[in-house]
């Protein structure tokens, strides 16, 4: 543990009386950022980390009668996860007021008439969500808040008042404080050395890193179902403002509107507001005389794994900032700026209208956008009070009115489906504030029995929006560029279908069926077992290839293994090198990553000597002998191609090389047909769906047949998409989707999809434990040197 000179002043200040404290009738003066951490915020090369931002906040709060601190809950690894209320001493006094004014106009049922909800309105305050830090190396997003809490925890001018009396800040400094505690200390690891600044060799999340912002319909992650479960599902705020940094080579800062395609089931006023918000906000900094803000460009807003709040009612303004290197200031010649998915930030526009001018560009620039954009978001949430509460109310009313040409419920049978899917989908559902209720009896619908106990999802409630998104098909426009021009490439992934993701079946009718209805369930309560390996966490056999270069797909994978309390080995380059895998596993798993960043790695020079390089030439050796001597290597999506071309397969990938002119999946959810009664398909229908995502496709080479196995094939061109986006799709028709190669006395399993997309695709997590159980039996039936298991 470090020991740090602000510790001590921080203790210090804790037992001193303030100036006023403890006098009637005046309050004490909340300290500076600075007189506790010992420097300004945003200076050159200064992080607080975790401690020192929950210890300032801490402070904060009990010299300030506008802030409270609140812990949450605990992270991943164990920290506070903390969220600041700030508001008008008085507002605070009143909160549970103002908490039952947000339950009322949240679920305009409660609401007894229209004169009341009028009343409710002119009560009520703008209850606004800003959160910083999900990103770790963002770094400026977890500095900041600390900034905004001092500035309305101090400042005494009119605009201050107005905000706090209008407004109810729940301010969460980090939305993943193990990331924001491990990017701090790496960082100042690196201070002086020739890679001072570069990003850390490891997940910034223990699981998921990135993807952290990508679960906002799924809740696979602690931090994830803290926020949405303590602060959204609590509050219900009218709007939400979620701090990130971006590229450093293009504009200076983004701020909505989104880019199209928006999610056709986001509430049109939702983005009337958003659109009204951002601008407004891009407007005043303009007029504080800051340069390089962009809108509506580089980001869209299809994806609810983004944006939990457009299915609740609330708006959702992103800010990106443009990066340093970490707290290390960058030089940004104004040559030196690039084109970046059509916004060219040398060239003014509409939505660009002051191009910033290039230079040094550092920390404090980026606290100072930061800090900027949430005062003018607070301040339009303040000036425009009721309207934001009165649209609202009036998302709600509409949702529960059930919009036009919707469904008005879905049906999910209780019965033949797949336990875990089953479970998993009622609980997003459920955390998601979706009531789904249970037929107490069976019953007769469309000419359909269903049994007792099947679950039953009425649209009449306020946010059906969310159950719709998840439950439906996506159907992704294809946006051309300009009038006949090229596709323009989706943002992120196109499809969220659950139902084909976890293997459920849901059926969607014009009515609510007739029969008697339970009251909302809860979560479910459900243990996530995999016959013959859950509870195998002792003396694992099982390795988990990662990279210094880090994986997201390898985190996704440790964390499915973790649930199903599979044991599993983190292996890295220098073991792989070293070799003798086969002594100490049977089976190893390259998670999906192209190959060249896992046998090159981190280059010379750009990291401690302990992170560079990948597997290099010895540790593909080392895996190809671990198969050669009887182990089972599994490769997810583009980590097939490692095996293929470096032990020689005998198998091409058939989309290697297409331009994306020709063939493109950004992440689709596409037909999946597998061999019927093979030992890899146990578990899974034999027409299924596979989460595709810049996979590769099989096709066996002449002369190979003896060697190669295709279990599964891609559906054919017809039949192909089953929800998302797809171009060149007949290049991908009948392809193989798995396969399994012999090689010397072992074998390489090669999926072309992600099987362990991000927690979700439950309904092929078989398709893994299926080859994991295969080889662990096939071993210790012959030994641990034995050959690896053909079938059985
Ligand atoms: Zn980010």
């Amino acid at each position: 543990m470090r020991f740090r000179a602000v510790h001590a002043s921080l203790a210090l200040t804790l037992l001193l009386p303030g100036p006023a404290a403890g006098q009637p009738g005046s309050e004490p003066r909340p300290p500076s950022p600075d007189s506790v951490l010992g420097f300004e915020i945003g200076s050159d090369r200064r992080l607080a980390d975790w401690d020192e931002i929950t210890g300032y906040l801490g402070l904060l709060a009990r010299s300030s009668p506008r802030v409270r601190v609140d812990t949450l809950g605990e992270t991943t690894l164990g920290r506070p996860f903390v969220a600041l209320t700030i508001s008008s001493a008085a507002n605070l006094r009143r909160l549970d007021r103002f908490l039952e004014i947000q339950r009322k106009l949240a679920d305009p049922r409660r609401v007894a008439s229209e004169v009341e909800a009028e009343e409710l309105i002119k009560e009520g305050r703008v209850a606004v969500l800003i959160t910083g830090g999900i990103h770790s190396t963002e770094v400026g997003g977890y500095q900041v808040p600390m900034r905004i809490a001092y500035r309305l925890a101090a400042g005494e001018d009119e605009e201050t008042r107005r905000i706090l009396d209008r407004v109810i800040l729940l301010l969460v400094p980090s939305l993943n404080p193990d990331g924001s505690q491990l990017v701090v200390d790496w960082y100042e690891r690196t201070l002086g050395a020739a890679w001072e600044g570069a990003s850390p060799p490891f997940l910034y999340h223990h699981y998921v890193g990135h993807d952290n912002n990508r679960d906002w319909y799924a809740f696979t992650q602690k931090e994830t179902r803290l926020a949405v479960t303590r602060l959204h599902n609590v509050w219900h705020p009218q709007i939400v403002h979620d701090i990130h940094q971006m590229g450093s080579q293009g504009p200076r800062f983004f701020i909505p509107p989104w880019i199209d395609p928006i999610e056709p089931n986001v509430d049109p006023l939702l983005v009337a507001g958003i659109n009204a918000l951002g601008t407004a906000m891009a407007w005043e900094l303009y007029g504080q005389g800051k340069r390089g803000i962009v809108v509506n460009a580089i980001y869209d807003a299809w994806t609810p794994a983004r944006a939990y709040q457009h299915y609740h009612a609330g708006v959702r303004i992103l800010t990106e900032t443009a990066s340093a290197r970490l707290a290390t200031p960058i030089e940004v010649p104004f040559d030196s700026l690039d084109v970046r998915r059509g916004v060219d930030p040398r060239e003014p526009s509409w939505r660009f209208p002051d191009p910033w001018p290039g230079g040094v560009w550092r920390l404090a620039d980026i606290v100072d956008y930061m800090e900027s954009g949430a005062l003018a978001l607070l301040q339009q949430a303040a000036l425009y009070r009721e309207r934001w509460l009165r649209n609202f109310y009036l998302v709600g009313l509409r949702a529960i009115g059930g919009r036009e040409g919707w469904p008005r419920a879905y049906i999910i049978p209780a019965e033949g489906q797949n336990p875990d899917g089953l479970a998993d989908l009622l609980r997003i559902l459920v955390t998601g504030d979706v009531e789904v209720r249970r037929a107490g009896e069976a019953f007769v619908h469309h000419g359909r029995r269903f049994a007792a106990g099947t679950y039953v999802v009425s649209m009449a409630q306020p946010y059906s929006a969310f159950a719709k998104t998840l439950l439906e098909v996506q159907r992704y426009p294809a946006l051309e560029e300009y009038p006949g021009g090229p596709l323009r490439p989706p943002y992120d992934v196109t499809a969220h279908t659950l139902p084909l993701l976890m293997g459920v079946e849901v059926v969607a009718s014009d009515e609510l069926p007739e029969t008697r209805l339970s009251e909302p369930i809860g979560v479910p309560v459900h243990e996530k077992v995999a016959p013959g390996l859950s509870g195998r966490a002792g003396s694992p056999r099982v390795a988990i290839y990662e990279p210094w270069v880090p994986s997201m797909d390898a985190g996704w994978t440790r964390w499915i293994l973790d649930e199903y309390g599979i044991g599993y080995h983190r292996l890295r380059d220098a073991e792989a090198r070293a070799g003798g895998l086969r002594s100490r596993f049977d089976v190893i798993i390259l998670p999906d990553m192209s190959p060249r960043p896992m046998i090159e790695g981190h280059a010379e020079g750009s990291m401690p000597p302990e992170y560079v390089g990948g597997l290099g030439a010895a540790g593909v050796r080392g895996l190809e002998e671990f198969v050669q001597a009887g182990g089972t290597l599994v490769a997810f999506n583009r980590a097939s191609t490692l095996p293929i071309e470096r032990f020689g397969l005998p198998l091409t990938d058939v989309l290697a090389g297409l331009e994306r002119s020709q063939f493109y999946v950004p992440g689709s959810i596409l037909r999946l047909n597998l061999t019927r009664g093979h030992w890899l398909a146990a578990g899974v229908p034999t027409r299924g769906a596979a989460w595709f995502e810049r996979g590769p496709a099989f096709e066996v080479q002449p002369g190979g047949e003896d060697r190669v196995e295709i279990v599964g094939r891609f559906g054919p061109s017809d039949g192909l998409l089953l929800s998302g986006w797809i171009s060149g799709g007949e290049r991908l028709a009948r392809r193989g989707a798995i396969a399994i190669v012999k090689h010397g006395q072992g074998r390489v399993i090669l999926f072309a999809f992600r099987p362990q997309y991000r927690g979700q695709t439950i309904a092929t997590y078989p398709l893994i434990f299926n080859v994991l159980r295969n080889s662990l039996e096939a071993a210790s039936a012959k030994g641990a040197s034995g050959s690896a298991g053909e079938g059985a």
